[in-house]
């Protein structure tokens, strides 16, 4: 029977653009991994799971928002969902029969299915799982999920909105062997028809379709197909509002294509960029204003934020508060939060604060600034606070930083530096290494236990540390690598563990953020100058080379790195905060050199990630990252060598950045796409050291002697020998010990036969 729904189209006044789903306590975190255990039942599962979306929707409807995102709850990962939605998961899963069961073996593979590739979202910390489409896919619509998260909300009494990630963002995202994932738009487009006529016929009056990939740079016939599309949507007769979201940067050309199609709105983020002139084009549709901050952690200039409003309110039609992209990237809230100082507590706002903080300035908007005196005067204290706070300026590194000339990022030419260093490292050709960190055991993960929980005290952590320093030394030692690593038992999380040592970092208890399926962190945040105190792992570094002749390498994480993994200060320049960092980091090598370590390995892992999304933004970030990482890295002498690690991504991209990182050594993640790496590289021009990864450390199985000959035979056609490094493709800190040391046997002896 047809449903005869009369949908109004009413703006709404305050919303969010979609919440976190892991729970405050990371009850869901815990559930989904207890299920995968076996120890609790799907149904459990799922009610722990409905008990936190009740919970959540009902915190924002007391909190006032009038338009609530209902869908972004997920088990896993959106992308995830959203192929279920459309049929599109991959046939090798299509055997297991329990809908939960496939949709997890999707994401995390069985013993005999291989999981979907993940990778970065965008521009943040979250992974997503990148759909595959071939010709074998044959999109279907399964709404059942949205339909009953739906009910559930209208049940809690909310005005549900529900979240859907668009056919553009899904298609582009999606991965494909040879056709254009795009081509299959049409088929896509029939489906999200048909899901506006069933959303409508259960009532929902608006619809959010995400279309991130809006901010990254598309062409004009993309432009077109967006023009295309959303007009046929806008086509739908029985249908909700549409609004169309956009975040993480501006749409540029997308917006006014968007504009002229007949969609009911446009949510824009202005906390990266978009500016007010540019939403003329919207004319009488509503405008959801991303103007608080949804990925950092900062308190919102609500003054600021309410002329924004107001000016943007003088250029368009209807106006709705919002965050600007989902919650997703912030913590719960700051009520979990009991160790921040009362300073800094007061300049910060977690989601709840941000939800609140909408609240606010929809009322400042539509009733004026007097009914919201109080917030606005109580801001006005906090923000003031904050920027007279003596940790926002450390005079001292200022000065320092003042004072460095261009000499400070540059160390003699590489060749010079090459003859010294192997002058005095006597390295054996094709040197092998490792990335640094070794199997985290049960026994370093008790030893943190207790020392968190007061059972041992700091003496005793440090002689257990000592002892797993030891033992891996000598396994090293053993298997006959060239150059050592301490194995890095004391650190829990490679960022984390340095922002601990810092002034200007401070950390939060229960700041969980979704990084990928279950697994969470607690980025640090940054708030003030950084300066470095004392020696950060020199004690460490120095034990371990006490015990061996051969060379032990330094291991310390990069600033870009740093910065990418915590929530960073927003009242100065990203590169002036890089360049604080660095100097403390700079400090370290110098140390660490000191003391007498040879080698100093600067992990830059993330260097790739936070590449901004537009051409035209990354010349400018490339530009300051290396300067970074070699103003981090130029303090030693010219016969100490510098080592860096990069991995998790494709690199082409930033293929000449890596060169001009300068440093003597680069390991590399090259498990994929082994070769492609070396000859990117190789047609680069680069001329430094360079160990392309020849054990794939995301997977348990041990490569043979023959398979690492083989790739080390591969690499020397592109990179002669003295410049080839023998090293696994990552740290070893997931693996388990045995697997480990068989892998790292085998790939001693191939470096030894190759020889
Ligand atoms: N040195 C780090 C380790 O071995 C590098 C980790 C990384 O690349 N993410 O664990
Ligand atoms: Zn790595």
């Amino acid at each position: 029977m047809e449903h005869n729904v009369t949908v109004s189209h009413t703006p709404f006044t305050a919303t969010v653009l979609g919440l976190p789903r892991v729970g405050p306590r990371r009850e869901l975190k815990r559930a989904t991994e207890s299920y995968w255990a076996g120890r609790i039942d799907a149904e459990q599962l799922h009610a722990v799971a409905r008990e936190l979306r009740r919970a959540q929707l009902s915190e924002l409807r007391s909190a006032g928002l009038d338009s609530v995102p209902v869908g972004t709850f997920s088990y896993y990962d959106q992308m995830l969902d959203t192929a279920v939605l459309l049929g599109a998961l991959p046939a090798r899963v299509a055997s297991i029969a329990d809908p939960l069961d496939r949709y997890f073996a999707a994401a995390r593979g069985t013993d005999t299915i291989e999981p979907l590739e993940m990778t970065k979202w965008f521009d943040t910390n979250y992974h997503y799982l990148v759909p595959e489409i071939d010709s074998g896919t044959t999109f279907s619509l399964n709404p059942e999920q949205l339909l009953a998260q739906l009910a559930e909300a209208r049940e809690v009494g909310v005005a549900a909105r529900p979240v859907v990630i668009g056919p553009i963002t899904f298609l582009k995202l999606a991965k494909s062997a040879g056709e254009r994932t795009l081509d299959r738009l049409p088929e896509l487009v029939r489906l999200y028809r048909e899901l506006l006529v069933q959303l409508a016929a259960a009532g929902a009056e608006w619809v959010q379709i995400d279309e991130p990939v809006l901010v990254t740079d598309l062409t004009e016939d993309e432009i077109a197909l967006v023009r295309l599309t959303y007009t046929e949507l806008a086509a739908v007769e029985q249908r909700p509002a549409i609004l169309v979201a956009t975040y993480f940067g501006r749409p540029g050309a997308a917006l006014p294509a968007l504009a002229e199609t007949g969609i009911d709105g446009v949510a824009l983020d202005f906390v990266s960029g978009t500016t007010v002139p540019e939403v003329s084009v919207l004319r009488d549709k509503l405008l959801v204003a991303g103007v608080i901050d949804g990925r950092n952690v900062w308190r919102t200039d609500l003054d600021r934020a309410l002329e924004t409003l107001r000016d943007l309110a003088g250029s368009t039609g209807a106006v709705a508060v919002s965050t600007s992209c989902s919650l997703l990237h912030v913590p719960y809230g700051l009520a979990a939060e009991t160790g921040l100082d009362e300073g800094l507590r007061s300049w910060l706002s977690f989601g709840a604060e941000k939800v609140t903080e909408v609240r606010t300035l929809a009322t400042g908007l539509h009733q004026g600034a007097d009914a919201i005196e109080d917030q606005l005067v109580a801001t006005r204290a906090a923000l003031a606070a904050r920027r007279a706070d003596p940790r926002l300026h450390d005079p001292a590194v200022r000065a320092r930083l003042a004072a460095l000339g261009p000499d400070a990022t540059r160390r003699a030419p590489a060749e010079q530096r090459r003859e010294l260093q192997s002058e005095r490292l006597r390295l054996p050709a094709l040197p092998t290494t490792t990335i640094g960190s070794y199997p985290q055991t049960s026994a370093i993960r008790l030893a943190r236990a207790a020392l968190r929980k007061g059972e041992i005290d700091q003496a005793e952590y440090q002689r257990r540390m000592r002892a797993e320093i030891a033992d891996v030394v000598a396994l090293q030692e053993k298997l006959g690598l060239d150059v050592l690593v301490h194995g890095e038992p004391e650190r829990n999380d490679m960022v984390q563990y340095f922002a601990e040592q810092l002034d200007g970092f401070a950390a939060t208890e229960n700041g969980w953020v979704q990084s990928y399926g279950t697994r969470c962190v607690r980025p640090p945040i940054l708030y003030g100058d950084v300066a470095r105190r004392d020696p950060m792992t020199v004690d460490w570094i120095t034990y371990a080379q006490s015990l061996t002749d051969k060379p032990v390498k330094g291991m310390l994480t990069g600033p870009v790195t740093i910065l990418a993994w915590s929530f960073v200060r927003d009242d100065q320049p990203l590169a002036d905060s890089a360049r604080q960092v660095a100097l403390a980091i700079r400090d370290e090598t110098v140390d660490l050199e000191a003391a007498g370590i040879r080698i100093v390995q600067v992990d830059e892992p993330a260097l790739r990630e936070t590449l901004p999304l537009r051409a035209a933004d990354q010349p400018a970030y490339l530009e300051w990252s290396v300067g970074a990482f070699r103003l981090a890295t130029a303090g030693v002498a010219d016969s100490t060598q510098i080592h860096t690690h990069l991995c998790y991504s494709e690199f082409g991209e930033v293929i000449d950045a890596i060169a001009g990182l300068d440093a003597d050594v680069t390991s590399i993640e090259a498990a994929r796409s082994r070769m492609e790496i070396v000859e990117d590289l190789r047609s680069a021009g680069f001329d430094l050291g360079v160990g392309p990864g020849v054990y794939d450390i995301h997977s348990p199985r041990v490569p043979s002697v023959e398979e690492i000959t083989a790739s080390l035979r591969t690499a020397l056609k592109v990179i002669p020998a003295e410049r080839l490094w023998v090293n696994p493709d990552c740290g070893l800190k997931t693996r388990g010990p045995a697997e480990v040391e068989l892998a790292l046997r085998n790939m001693v002896a191939a470096a030894q036969a190759v020889r």
